[in-house]
């Protein structure tokens, strides 16, 4: 089920996150629910729902989300191999309506994805 937008309250500073990036196009913040030794979630501070709702004037952003993932791979230490996963909508696991992106590493990964 999807819940509330609890990631926009983050944004908002309203409920606590273990921030690891902030600026002013994206936030960047540990999983509380970690599924490997580096779990980092990464948003938009525009609101977009899910992946299937990006436009092209989106474009910019999702670059520089891309560009955040890559830069902190590098400084948590997981540059060796990592993973970036959005789930888009609830068949996919996608429980936050506000579009996010998945960093994580320190652990060898399988192919195919549950
Ligand atoms: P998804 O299932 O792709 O929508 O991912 C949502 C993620 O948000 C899950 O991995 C949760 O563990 C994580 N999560 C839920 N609430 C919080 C929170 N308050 N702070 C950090 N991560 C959270």
């Amino acid at each position: 089920m999807m819940q509330d937008n609890l990631f926009l309250k983050i944004i908002e500073r309203k409920i606590p996150a273990d921030i690891v990036h902030e600026d002013d196009q994206c936030l960047a913040f540990r999983d509380v629910n970690p599924q490997a030794p580096v779990h980092v979630l990464i948003i938009p501070r525009k609101v977009i729902r899910t992946h299937g709702d990006i436009r092209p004037e989106d474009r910019d952003v999702l670059g520089h989300l891309h560009v955040i993932a890559a830069q902190l791979a590098e400084k948590l230490g997981i540059a060796d191999g990592y993973r970036l996963v959005i789930n888009c909508n609830e068949r996919a696991g996608q429980t936050v309506p506000h579009l996010h992106m998945h960093l994580l590493g320190g652990r060898d990964f399988r192919w195919p994805p549950g």
